[in-house]
């Protein structure tokens, strides 16, 4: 047939309507859906017929085509996608994935009406903090808690609530920027609070704060300086020392941790970072940290101390503001009842369990990727096992090299920049790492289901 022809008989919009697989089709995605894709598909073939990109079609072939495309627009913009960078905490992929008893109890939470402010003991309004208040104060050995949207949010309540007006007294050491935009300098200007910096960069001492000391401090501050390290010539307070000094001017004192792990990782041969219980034991007067870090959990920020201290802030305004819905309070009860046996949340924790798990594991799985993806691609492709490292990301233990075990993969068709772009464009994307000149895939951040996927994203290719 020739090009009019051609162009004549592209099949009508209300015929192909007519057609089983996209009838088919009503059963799961809107009639605008599916004619808004029949109809960019013809003209698509309009346009590639006119400047003779194409010669032929069938009529086969198009259905297949809107199909494929009403699958792309019933994707949610916001989806799934695989880490295969290594990086645990990811930041920019939604930092922790939540364990299953945590997303179990979001759906229960959802699909249901639930007892959010309800107190079923009593019959009557109850407050959404009551259901894992407790539940943080056993784990921490806090008086009491709070829990709201992040842990910027939970350093910006409790400056404004100790500190409005007043000064915060902080080592120079430790106004740092986390990232995302977290600057303990800003934050606290936003909170009310006058900031006075003192001691230097690498060395603060005892006396420092003292010596800033007067009737107008409202907190002292120590930050945790989570994603960089100061090395050499250096010197911070302890927290038993701060605490002690507060205690002496009857001033609060508040850590925010960060990343605030309930679990003391030197046991199992990582770097320590701060547990939330140290700082408690030390006589911190409140700790703020992360949910969605090495908590494992969702994206929230959690205040722990004394209970005078947590109650004003509960009865602040901007607690109203900041507070958290019951998907998110689902998902913490979820994740928090993991710590009440340490061996199940390092196993069922996927954060814990991917930076504690051991290598070995991570290189048997390697060899089973890479057997899976040298069968089935072709002989363009070089596969091959190494050794590398894994990081902990989302700003927490930026020292810790994990030892882990990925697959490099290479192409002599495609470069490494057109093979990450195919991964990241994928229908479910592979965010990979480049190294020279091969993609690099951390089987520390993958899951075995993952494979499938991965394996059919390069297959034919
Ligand atoms: C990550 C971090 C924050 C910000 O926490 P979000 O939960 O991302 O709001 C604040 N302070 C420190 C020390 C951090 O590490």
């Amino acid at each position: 047939m020739d090009k009019n022809g051609l162009l004549r008989n592209l099949p009508k919009i209300d015929e192909l309507l007519k057609e089983d697989k996209l009838n088919y089709a009503l059963n799961t995605s809107s009639r605008i859906i599916i004619l808004e894709a029949a109809r960019k598909v013809i003209d698509c073939y309009r346009g590639k017929l006119l400047k003779e990109e194409i010669k032929d079609y069938s009529k086969e072939e198009v259905i297949e085509e809107i199909l494929k495309e009403i699958n792309k627009k019933s994707l949610s913009n916001l989806r799934k996608v695989i880490n295969a960078t290594g990086v645990i905490i990811h930041t920019n992929l939604g930092r922790s994935i939540l364990c299953k008893e945590a997303v179990k109890n979001v759906m229960n939470v959802c699909e249901s009406y639930s007892n959010l402010e309800y107190n079923l003991e009593k019959g009557s309004r109850g407050t959404r903090y009551e259901h894992i208040e407790q539940l943080i104060t056993k784990l921490t050995g806090a008086e009491a808690a709070l829990v709201v949207n992040n842990n910027a949010a939970a350093v910006m309540l409790t400056l404004n609530t100790l500190c409005n007006d007043k000064e915060a007294i902080v080592s120079r050491g430790e106004l740092v920027e986390i990232g995302g935009s977290f600057r303990v300098p800003d934050v606290m200007r936003f909170s009310g609070a006058k900031l006075v910096d003192v001691g230097t960069t690498n060395r603060t001492h005892l006396y420092d704060y003292e010596n800033y000391i007067n009737e107008n401090t409202g907190v002292l501050l120590k930050v945790h300086t989570s994603n960089f390290k100061i090395l050499g010539f250096t010197e911070s307070v302890s927290l038993e020392e701060m605490a002690a000094l507060g205690d002496k001017y009857n001033i609060p004192v508040m850590e925010d941790i960060g990343s605030g792990t309930l679990i003391d990782f030197s046991k199992y041969g990582l770097s320590y970072e701060p547990t939330v219980q140290a700082s408690v034991k030390n006589g911190i007067d409140v700790v703020t940290f992360s949910g969605d870090k090495m908590l494992g959990g969702p994206q929230v920020g959690i205040i722990v101390g004394k209970q005078k201290y947590i109650d004003e802030m509960k009865k602040n305004q901007l607690t109203r503001a900041l507070r958290i819905d019951k998907i998110t309070l689902a998902a913490l009860e979820g994740t928090l009842k993991m710590y009440l046996d340490e061996s199940l949340a390092v196993e069922k924790i996927p954060t814990l369990y991917m930076i504690l798990s051991d290598e070995k594991i991570h290189e048997k799985r390697a060899y089973e990727l890479s057997e899976r993806l040298k069968k089935e691609l072709n002989d363009n492709w070089r596969i091959r096992v190494d050794k590398d490292y894994s990081m902990v990301g989302g700003g927490s233990m930026p020292e810790e090299k994990i030892n882990t075990y990925v697959v490099k993969i290479k192409n002599s068709v495609y470069k490494p920049v057109q093979l990450e772009e195919i991964l990241r464009k994928n229908e479910t994307p592979i965010i990979i790492r480049i190294s020279k000149d091969e993609i690099i895939m951390d089987l520390r951040t993958i899951y075995d289901k993952d494979f499938e996927i991965i394996v059919e994203a390069l297959k034919d290719k």
